[in-house]
């Protein structure tokens, strides 16, 4: 039903915001060497190739993470230099994702994508420290890119609850509803996901197929922590009592 340029729905839809490495897929070390190969393109008198292997990456975003590793090998981080590696590191992304012999879609992802994509009361979208062009190419190799439209990302914020609120507000801008009139539900793997989803009042589901096991994630405050997204109890997250 629709008046005046709003919708109006029966109940309140329920925005989904998905985090990719470690919830969706393991990229298997792809992200790492696009990385390192894209700082090693910009940086000048190296004694060897690039190594992020001390920098973590986990509920990490894009550009933290190149943040971070030009002030590891003592360069200034200004945001034009950070811009241009991520520029590179997404050209080099989709080869290094093409020989990821370690590349794996996680259990249980692609039925429950399927199963919210199928009702009319859920939106699926990301919120995701990738930058945008990151994201999909993740996604493309694990074929899951159909399932989504829109997201919060790393080219929008280096924060991460910041980029999850642009995500929020692009599903709502899909939908046509005033925040107030939607749940907000985050699936992660990192406490990083969990505390961003608190900042900006979501239901977070930790799954512990990332870096962090379910005590690490229950101690984070998650809503809900599973040891996959083949758990039963996820779709719980998405019932009405759980997300009302
Ligand atoms: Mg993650």
């Amino acid at each position: 039903m629709k008046t005046r340029g709003c919708y109006i729905w029966a109940m309140p839809p329920i925005i989904a915001l998905f985090d990719i490495d470690g919830t969706l897929l393991r990229a298997g070390g792809a992200g790492r060497r696009a990385v390192e190969l894209a700082l090693g393109d910009v940086l000048d008198d190296l004694d060897g190739p690039v190594s992020l292997e001390s920098v973590e990456f986990a509920g990490r975003t894009d550009p933290w993470i190149v943040r971070t590793a030009l002030t590891q090998y003592g360069v200034t981080a200004e945001d034009g230099l950070i811009r241009e590696v991520l520029r590179r590191y997404v050209a080099h992304l989709p080869r290094e994702l093409e020989i990821a012999t370690a590349f794996e879609v996680l259990p249980g992802v692609l039925s429950l994508l399927a199963e919210l994509s199928a009702r009319d009361d859920v939106i699926l979208g990301l919120g995701t420290g990738n930058t945008e062009g990151a994201a999909y190419a993740k996604l493309a190799r694990g074929e899951l890119d159909s399932f989504f439209s829109f997201g919060g990302f790393g080219s929008d914020h280096s924060d991460r609850a910041e980029l999850l609120r642009a995500g929020l507000e692009r599903g709502l801008e899909r939908i046509g509803a005033r925040a107030e009139r939607a749940d907000v539900v985050v699936i992660g793997d990192t406490p990083y996901d969990v505390a961003a989803a608190q900042a900006i009042g979501a239901h977070c589901v930790a799954v512990s197929t990332g870096g962090y096991d379910g005590p690490a994630l229950e101690a984070a405050g998650a809503t809900l922590v599973v040891s996959d997204l083949c758990a039963t109890a996820v779709r719980s997250a998405f019932e009405r009592s759980a997300a009302g």
